[in-house]
């Protein structure tokens, strides 16, 4: 049986231990920084857990 291996990475946002499920579009990035939110890493594409990338994704449309 083939078992496909699945990368999970954590959430890139310090002091979230969610699983990284999306990614973020360099659109949403001020939105990020708008919520003061740090990173661990300088990787990119930023990996968020889905309730981060909820919270970002209203912060972005309240920036426009
Ligand atoms: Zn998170």
């Amino acid at each position: 049986m083939d078992e496909e291996e699945q990368e999970l990475e954590k959430c890139y946002i310090i002091g979230c231990d969610g699983e990284a499920v999306k990614e973020l579009d360099s659109s949403l990035i001020p939105a990020l920084q708008s919520l003061k939110l740090r990173l661990k890493t300088k990787k990119r594409p930023i990996k968020v857990c889905k309730k981060h990338y909820s919270m970002i994704k209203r912060a972005s449309r309240a920036l426009r």
